[in-house]
């Protein structure tokens, strides 16, 4: 198996990295790695603070040149979440940027500053200690925890390395890709996609630190070829459209808009779309399996899919009962079923969970948890989570995500989620929580009701239409279901 960095070109002074406006040759990033892996030793693991900065950059890729297992902090999480994630990771030190205010919980635990030089005189000290073992474990990256509380994914440099190889065949990313993002680097998206891809590749980064659709503009017009983003920010992206040529003409130039982490608004693929004449492609991906699928650079973008199978990526779909309802090359689009997936691009195990780690494999198949249907050639459709999105309802089942795009599609409607409610009659009942485009002309409840019953069928009909502000959603933009329980009054539909 190859090495993690291959394309680390330690003599170059090609840009590797630009956080706003500081950036760093290979040649620097090599120095500055190799200084601080050797300040790191042979700890057993080491939590990095993971603020969008170049000193995590560097913090993350010393460690991974050192072979220690890096576990990167997110420092806008709560204490007890922070607390949780340390107990649990027990990190033998922690790598942050010298200006960092760490909170109490680290108190305990050993830091190590890291500081990036304004100048490099030597690359002696990057010298790779030998290659650790591909199944070695490169990161522990905590879940999101949208369905429950964060579990610590062991990925190994294996799973790493294969994920990123694929997506360079499924979006032709070469050396000459400048990728631009603002993601948060202490999850998989930017940290292994959006941080170790460009690096793997031997491109560069251009770290935004702060999202704007201005900052996008800048530097897609100032060379950027890839944009990566959840939807939250495609949706601004989309609402800056409005205000000028600029930005549709940055994005008109990129090579390739990237969205992930959760469901792209349909409204903003055609907003976006329309005026730039470009598609946002959708990729799936997990903590536990780095990327599954994806709309292909020289592909088919079909609109409302995660694209296909990546490379060496084995899907399948399958229902309540077990059984396998895709072949190898598609389903019955009208299927629901859980995804399940095989591959290099898999985790090692859940840290100090094997209880949870045994129950997620039903033989060699990772379960996501996820459902979705197939197009026939492939193409997947996500309609939700097993545990949140599957409504069984009147004897039918139901995925939430299908409702949610309906919902979508109607003028009235800026945002929607839909939800399960007990119910004694259907067993449970389709709600449906609706964030109006005007909040001073709501559509009426019984308006969406029919517009979902005439497009879909009268059992996918919402019982329960709840207006809102807004929706409660995670750092990734993901909505958090659980937190829609509590309505301040039923609106019958
Ligand atoms: P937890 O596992 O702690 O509940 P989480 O599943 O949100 O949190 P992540 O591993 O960060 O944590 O997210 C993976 C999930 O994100 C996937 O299982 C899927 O539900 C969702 N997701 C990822 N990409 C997409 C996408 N393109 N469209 C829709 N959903 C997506
Ligand atoms: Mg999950």
């Amino acid at each position: 198996m190859s090495l993690l960095l291959p394309a680390l070109h330690t003599e170059s002074d090609r840009t590797a990295l630009r956080f706003g406006e500081r950036t760093l040759s290979y040649r620097r990033l090599a120095a500055a790695a190799g200084e601080t892996a050797a300040l790191i030793g042979d700890s057993g693991r080491i939590a990095v603070w993971a603020t969008p900065a170049l000193e995590t950059a560097v913090a993350v890729v010393a460690a991974l040149q050192a072979g220690v297992p890096v576990v990167p902090l997110n420092p806008r999480s709560g204490e007890r979440e922070l607390e949780h994630v340390v107990a649990d990771s027990a990190p033998s030190a922690v790598l942050a940027e010298p200006e960092a205010e760490l909170p109490e919980v680290l108190g305990g635990t050993p830091r190590i500053d890291v500081v990036v030089s304004g100048e490099a005189e030597t690359t002696t000290a990057w010298s790779l200690a030998p290659e650790p073992n591909a199944e070695s474990a490169a990161l522990i990256v905590y879940t999101s925890g949208t369905t429950g509380s964060p579990k610590g994914v062991v990925l190994s440099r294996r799973a790493v390395a294969c994920t990123l190889d694929a997506l360079e065949d499924a979006w032709q990313w070469t050396a000459d890709d400048v990728v631009v993002h603002a993601l948060p680097l202490f999850h998989v998206h930017g940290l292994v996609l959006g941080l170790l891809g460009p690096l793997r590749r031997g491109g560069s980064l251009h770290h935004l630190v702060r999202f704007s659709p201005e900052a996008v503009a800048s530097a897609l017009a100032g060379g950027g070829t890839m944009l990566f983003g959840v939807p939250t920010m495609y949706h601004r992206l989309a609402e800056a459209l409005g205000s000028g040529p600029e930005p549709a003409r940055a994005l008109s130039g990129a090579r390739l808009l990237v969205s992930g982490s959760a469901p792209l608004l349909p409204a903003d693929h055609r907003r976006i779309h329309a005026a730039t004449g470009r598609h946002v492609i959708e990729r799936y991906g997990m903590t536990e399996t780095l990327m599954n699928t994806s709309v292909r650079a020289d592909g088919d973008p079909r609109p409302g899919t995660v694209g296909v199978p990546l490379r060496d990526v084995d899907l399948r779909l399958v229902d309540e009962a077990g059984n396998r309802i895709s072949t190898d090359n598609g389903a019955d689009a009208e299927a629901i079923g859980e995804v399940q997936v095989r591959g290099p691009n898999l985790f090692t195990e859940y840290l100090n969970r094997p209880d949870a780690t045994a129950g997620a494999f039903d033989g060699g198949w990772f379960r996501t948890g996820d459902i979705a249907t197939q197009d026939a050639d492939g193409h997947l459709r996500l309609v939700g989570r097993k545990a949140t999105d599957l409504i069984k309802s009147g004897g039918y089942k139901i995925g939430a995500g299908e409702i949610e795009n309906v919902l979508l599609s109607h003028p009235g409607v800026a945002e929607a989620a839909v939800t399960a409610a007990p119910d004694p009659d259907l067993g449970e009942r389709v709600v449906a929580w609706v964030v109006p485009s005007d909040p001073a002309a709501p559509p009426l409840p019984e308006e969406l009701a029919d517009f979902v019953a005439r497009q879909l069928a009268p059992h996918k009909r919402p019982r329960t239409v709840h207006f809102r502000e807004d929706l409660p959603r995670n750092d990734m933009g993901k909505v958090l279901k659980r937190a829609l329980t509590d309505p301040p009054e039923e609106t019958p539909a």
